[in-house]
């Protein structure tokens, strides 16, 4: 039921096959911890009427009730575990190159600070909160800061710019306002790759979980050592990981048409370099839905506060067409970008983060049907040992009925012939003494 709940979540879409996902797998948690209760009780029932005989069976039992004691407890623990799991983006890129903006513009709202100069100077985590209000927590500080305005994060933020990696100002968001929020999406901002050259450091601490990293790019000038050497880095603890590569402000580029293509041409052999060559981590037919050229600044202004998206993906209008550089061209592949994310997040996210909890719920039920079993042969042989010491005694009861019967018989016999002979006998031997006894 686990794997259906992996491999078919519901009829759930987009993002939304996570939290779908997430509720098939607790639903069964708690189908095995009532299962697992119910054991539990059965072994403390046979143990009551078990005490007599049967070392093995008490032994049995006994490892039987408390693992599943155990069972219960570590099912209530994974519900509450996998209810916590989320997905997870790491965006990274230089500075100024419109990581915050890329985010506000997928959260439909401006959230992170954004603007020319080192703004975000540290680790920044954004997930969905279930207050009404947003607030931010500073490391090693627990007090929930009132978040009023974009200024006071901004104040925040550049304060904190001495925080060590795997810290990170934490900004808790009504979960309402932003879909990627409400269903699970937990984005890690992180200060430019020109801030630090420490790669690994930040790496081990903050992207080892990562479901999807989102490299942003200034489409006015190409990527860097800097860019293709923190992905070197990550594929040294991640295995191959979902990489997408955002040409932003794509606006930016005013030549005519030709000279875009060009330049586009020259950014997609970049990224085929570092992908699909260097770091081996997506095909050549993958690449065109990898890498985007897009204008968040433009998405962000005309989605303006709005939670729902305006292009459809589907649409085969919004198909994108590489030598076309207009507002609605860069939407579309904005959207286009957004649509591929989803599915590319929700699926690792799907197949990685529960797949612990399902190994280790199925070795529990195993543990529970071995063991049911096993104790089930044994009161099952233990039944027929005493079914057949009762047939032997039912038997030897029959020919004990028999006897008696039979004795029975013969006392009959006994009462019916021979108390003739002996009140003859006797009154004969009264009569002689009685003649004796006469003067
Ligand atoms: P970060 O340091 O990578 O987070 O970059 P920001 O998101 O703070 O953006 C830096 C500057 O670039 C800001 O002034 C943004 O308004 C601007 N910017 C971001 N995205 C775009 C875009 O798509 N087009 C244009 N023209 N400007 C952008």
């Amino acid at each position: 039921v686990a794997e259906k709940a992996v491999d078919e979540p519901s009829a759930a879409q987009g993002l939304q096959r996570f939290v779908a996902a997430k509720q098939e797998i607790c639903d069964v948690m708690g189908q095995l911890e009532t299962s697992f209760q119910s054991a539990k009780k059965f072994c403390e029932q046979t143990w009551v009427w078990s005490s007599e005989t049967a070392d093995g069976r008490q032994s049995m039992v006994e490892a039987l009730r408390a693992s599943t004691g155990e069972f219960v407890n570590r099912c209530q623990q994974m519900i509450r575990s996998v209810t916590r799991e989320s997905m997870k983006v790491v965006f990274v890129g230089r500075t100024s190159n419109g990581k915050s903006t890329t985010i506000n513009a997928m959260l439909h709202t401006r959230v992170l600070p954004a603007g020319p100069g080192h703004t975000t100077n540290c680790f920044v985590t954004l997930q969905g909160s279930d207050q009404s209000k947003a607030y931010m927590q500073l490391p090693g500080d627990p007090t929930p800061r009132d978040l009023k305005d974009v200024q006071s994060l901004t104040d925040a933020l550049q304060q904190e710019h001495v925080l060590p990696p795997g810290q990170s100002v934490e900004i808790h968001w009504p979960r309402d306002q932003c879909h990627l929020l409400r269903d699970d999406v937990v984005i890690l901002d992180s200060p430019g790759l020109d801030y630090d050259s420490d790669f690994d450091a930040w790496i081990d601490e903050t992207t080892r979980d990562a479901d999807v990293f989102v490299l942003v790019v200034n489409a006015v000038s190409t990527l860097s050592g800097a860019e293709s050497g923190f992905f070197h880095s990550v594929c040294k603890t991640v295995a191959k990981p979902n990489v997408f590569v955002i040409f932003n402000q794509w606006d930016n580029l005013d030549e005519d048409e030709a000279d875009v293509t060009g330049v586009r041409a020259q950014h997609m052999s970049k990224a085929r370099d570092l992908l699909v060559r260097d770091l081996g981590i997506c095909s050549e037919a993958e690449l065109s839905s990898r890498v985007f050229f897009v204008s968040s600044k433009e998405v962000l202004k005309s989605r303006a506060g709005s939670d729902s998206r305006t292009t459809s993906y589907t649409d085969p209008s919004s198909a994108v067409v590489p030598g076309l550089n207009t507002h609605q061209s860069r939407a579309r592949e904005f959207a286009a970008f957004e649509d591929k994310f989803e599915a590319v997040i929700t699926s690792h996210a799907i197949a990685t983060r529960f797949s612990r909890h399902i190994d280790e719920g199925r070795r529990m039920a195993s543990v529970l049907t071995t063991g049911l079993r096993d104790l089930i042969q044994h009161l099952t042989d233990e039944a027929a040992r005493v079914a057949e010491r009762l047939h032997a005694n039912t038997r030897l009861l029959q020919d004990l009925n028999r006897r008696e019967a039979k004795l029975m018989d013969q006392c009959d016999k006994i009462i019916q012939d021979v108390p003739e002979a002996m009140y003859t006998e006797l009154l004969d031997q009264m009569q002689a003494q009685v003649v004796l006894q006469l003067p």
